[in-house]
């Protein structure tokens, strides 16, 4: 299968690396040029939970104008920058060609619809998680399953397909009949973790150390559930609150993206994360002033980098 991934950086690298051991033509593309070059010259560097290789048979490019139309495209950019970057990389897609997504937020499904038609795209979720360590190295830091599906739910023969590439390179991959429903249960994770440890400095596990953080984390996460109610999603696991906190504790010493992005001065995806929430209750009657308070610290916090 030929796979281009729009966004090559931490997770981009990771499934690019992963499906291109798997037997697959893989074309990372990245505006970093240093990065692009230094795979280019002496392949992809991945390090972490399956020990440490150097990936060669991997392509990558800031200018994929000249490719052929992929098979594959994931889009793995921040959700701030999705639509820019697919319009930008458009060339990599015709007709044929399946645009997978499994950044977190809300919204990217729109972003990309407004390139690409909805019927050449597909959605997802990942807990797999990995860190950028210099151009051309990762660190592969947590290994988690891959949720894949259409979104009318089906089963069709390109996600059979597009699973089997994916197992191929060692990624443990689900189908899924409710990919907006997994979405929404990241989201409510990332509502309750995200801000909050980027606020306050702390790492996931001692939110709920802290009665106070704790208490928010509540409040932030049952109005996103409220909010998910009222759109009739539902949801991939019961007691959403509770599953939180469960990934605090199990992921206690992570540093969250939200905190590494303004620790590294970099724009976070609030907007697509606790902003959405906000949005999408005001689109819906539900009111959500713990996640605006959230949405509007960070972005302070954004603004006087
Ligand atoms: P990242 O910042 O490491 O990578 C994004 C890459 O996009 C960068 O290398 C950047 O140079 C590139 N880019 C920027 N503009 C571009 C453009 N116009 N065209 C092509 N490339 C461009 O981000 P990440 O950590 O890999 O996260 C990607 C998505 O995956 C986010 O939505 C994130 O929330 C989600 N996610 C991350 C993890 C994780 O462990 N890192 C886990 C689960 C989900």
């Amino acid at each position: 299968m030929k796979i281009a991934i729009i966004g090559a950086g931490a997770m981009g690298s990771l499934y690019g690396g992963l499906l291109a051991e798997g037997g697959q033509e893989v074309l990372l593309v990245d505006v970093w040029q240093e990065h692009v070059d230094t795979i280019n010259q002496w392949g992809l560097s991945m390090e972490g939970v399956n020990g440490h290789r150097t990936i060669k048979n991997i392509k990558a490019t800031t200018n994929p104008s000249y490719a052929e139309a992929m098979d594959l495209v994931i889009v793995f950019v921040k959700s701030t920058i999705t639509h820019i970057a697919v319009s930008q990389h458009k060339k990599l897609c015709d007709n044929n060609t399946t645009v997978l997504t499994l950044q977190n937020g809300l919204g990217n499904i729109e972003k990309i619809m407004e390139t690409i038609d909805k019927k050449n795209i597909i959605a997802g979720t990942t807990a797999q998680g990995c860190t950028l360590l210099a151009p051309g190295k990762i660190n592969h830091a947590g290994v988690g399953d891959t949720y894949i599906g259409e979104l009318d739910g089906t089963t069709s023969p390109r996600i059979k397909e597009i699973h089997k590439a994916f197992t191929a390179g060692g990624l443990k991959t689900n189908i899924s009949n409710n990919v907006l429903g997994l979405i929404w249960g990241k989201l409510l994770v990332n509502v309750g973790i995200n801000a909050l440890t980027a606020i306050t400095n702390l790492r996931n596990g001692q939110l709920v150390e802290f009665e106070e953080t704790e208490e928010l984390l509540e409040l932030a996460v049952e109005e996103a559930l409220a909010v998910a109610m009222a759109r009739g999603i539902e949801l991939p696991y019961g007691d959403p609150v509770a599953h939180t906190k469960k990934i605090c504790r199990a992921t206690a010493l992570n540093k969250s993206s939200m905190l590494q992005d303004l620790l590294n001065k970099r724009k976070t995806e609030i907007a697509m994360i606790n902003g959405a929430v906000v949005t999408e209750g005001e689109k819906l009657g539900v009111k959500t002033p713990v996640n605006k308070v959230l949405t509007n610290l960070i972005t302070v916090l954004e603004k006087n980098q």
